[in-house]
């Protein structure tokens, strides 16, 4: 690796996001280098990241696209039927594929397998340097090129994107806003192994602090997302196993018969924030770095996914014209496109987090009617539908499949 070269772009962050978007560019030909402070055994490792991601429909075709998908594939569970229900009321919402064709809903892959298969992928592609265990600090802008400073050396790019996840250094070194706000809840991950089959159906239970998610694993195993109010979860993470596990067999009920605890538990601040800009001279913003949602809809990493085809899309096209790839023009539809899908599904998260995260009697009442009145309307249960799959929107060309 040299770092004298000059990259068409530096993507300075290899997670889900950022190393997907540099296999995307690699693959077009766009001369590429992914720079990560972590070193990818790290990465890899299960107790790195014990969540698993719903992958809508349209990023299994992006994942697909790269060549990122025939590494996961054999890993992950389809999610053909999403049961959603109000802690103990009778009215619940029921999507079932079945109902707009023959594709499951999505499918459910383990982060630690999703980034073992983009660390191969990277590795493997010509146009592609990786650059691990190597930290940005700093970088100043020219009028035709980004210079990082990094720990491993200057690196020079004509566009520099940060996927940098939350707490992105060059967001905040390009003076870059945030706007959002913490919620009063954690997610708590884990994963457990149970003794009947889950058929491949996910259940999202409200209860009074939040959401509590169980999410159907390749096997009979599924992973838990449960929202707990934070002043209360420290003490759930405190517990030992068997404790642990009485207060998941509680939330769970008897449906999957005996539940084991796989692995270590997780806990994650939740909150939300979007910048005020995607872009700002030759610094672009994707992923996380760009958007934190809840996590009530799954969405998180299928936006950024997004975003990564989007970029992609407008890169390639831009080099196919002849154009600077980070011309005002390209940069300015990039952020239109991305800006405008992230913000509405930020809306969504939060507006449904507020509605089901309470036991106020008559909120209560109102949204379970809600869930039950758009179980019966076919049309709006079906746009629905469609949304989870990513399929509704501007959908970038890398993820129609
Ligand atoms: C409990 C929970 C459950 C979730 N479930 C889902 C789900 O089911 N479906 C879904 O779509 N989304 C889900 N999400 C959201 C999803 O996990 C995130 O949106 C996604 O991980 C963001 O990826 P990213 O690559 O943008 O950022 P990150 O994953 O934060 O990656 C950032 C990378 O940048 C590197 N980095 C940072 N700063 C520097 C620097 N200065 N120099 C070099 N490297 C740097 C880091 O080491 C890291 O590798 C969930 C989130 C939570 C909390």
């Amino acid at each position: 690796m040299t770092t004298e070269q000059r990259y068409d772009v530096a993507v300075v962050g290899a997670g889900l996001v950022g190393g997907a978007l540099a296999c995307a560019l690699a693959r077009h030909g766009v001369r590429t280098i992914v720079i990560d402070r972590l070193d990818p055994r790290v990465m890899v490792a299960p107790a790195f990241d014990g969540r698993a991601s719903a992958v809508a429909l349209t990023s299994r075709h992006f994942l697909e696209a790269i060549g990122v998908w025939r590494h996961v594939a054999p890993g992950t569970q389809a999610m053909r039927e999403i049961r959603i229900s109000d802690n103990a009321s009778p009215l619940f919402l029921h999507y079932d594929h079945a109902d707009i064709g023959d594709q499951p809903l999505g499918y459910m892959a383990e982060n630690r397998h999703l980034r073992v298969a983009l660390a191969k992928e990277m590795t493997a592609l010509p146009d592609l340097t990786v650059m691990s265990g190597v930290s940005v600090a700093g970088m100043t802008q020219t009028p035709d090129e980004v210079i990082l400073e990094t720990s491993g050396g200057p690196v020079r790019a004509a566009l520099t994107v940060t996927a940098e996840g939350r707490d992105s250094q060059l967001r905040k070194l390009a003076g870059i806003n945030v706007t959002g706000w913490d919620y009063p809840q954690v997610g708590l991950v884990a994963t457990i192994a149970h003794a009947r089959s889950h058929d491949g159906i996910a259940h999202e239970r409200f209860l009074p602090a939040g959401p509590f998610a169980i999410l159907p694993l390749k096997g009979n195993r599924a992973s838990l997302v449960w929202t707990e109010r934070s002043d209360t979860a420290t003490s759930y993470m405190a517990m030992d196993d068997a404790a642990f596990l009485r207060e998941i067999e509680e939330r769970v009920g008897g449906f999957l018969g005996a539940l084991t605890l796989e692995g270590p538990r997780f806990s994650y601040p939740l909150g939300l924030q979007f910048a005020q800009q995607y872009t700002k001279g030759r610094l672009v913003l994707a992923g996380d770095a760009a958007h934190g949602i809840h996590p009530i809809a799954g969405q998180g990493v299928n936006l950024g996914w997004r975003d990564a085809a989007a970029l992609t899309e407008i890169i390639v096209d831009a080099m196919r014209l002849g154009l600077d790839i980070a011309n005002v023009d390209s940069l300015a539809r990039y952020e239109r496109w991305r800006r405008a899908d992230n913000l509405l599904m930020a809306g969504m998260t939060d507006a449904l987090n507020r509605l089901f995260s309470n036991d106020v009697a008559p909120v209560r009442l109102a949204r379970d009617v809600g869930l039950a009145t758009v179980n019966k309307l076919t049309p709006l249960k079906k746009l629905f539908m469609r949304h989870a799959m990513g399929a509704v929107g501007d959908v970038p060309r890398l993820m129609r499949g």
